[in-house]
């Protein structure tokens, strides 16, 4: 059974999901199935000699 409520997002947290699953079940009992999803990010560096090699990146660590 899917109902598609989500959840809040948040930023390296899970309590806000924990606790808005518990209080969903709370409001519909037969709903007791959450599927996690997570976002992970990679980050890739320039061998040495390449022309690339020579830009910064950047300050704020902003993800493309
Ligand atoms: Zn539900």
């Amino acid at each position: 059974m899917t109902c598609h409520q989500e959840s809040p997002v948040t930023d390296n947290s899970t309590t806000v999901q924990q606790d808005w699953a518990l209080a969903h079940t709370g409001r519909h009992p037969g709903h007791r199935g959450f599927k996690l999803t997570a976002e992970t990010y990679w980050r890739t560096v320039p061998a040495d000699g390449n022309p690339y090699a020579e830009i910064p990146p950047p300050a704020n660590g902003e993800q493309h």
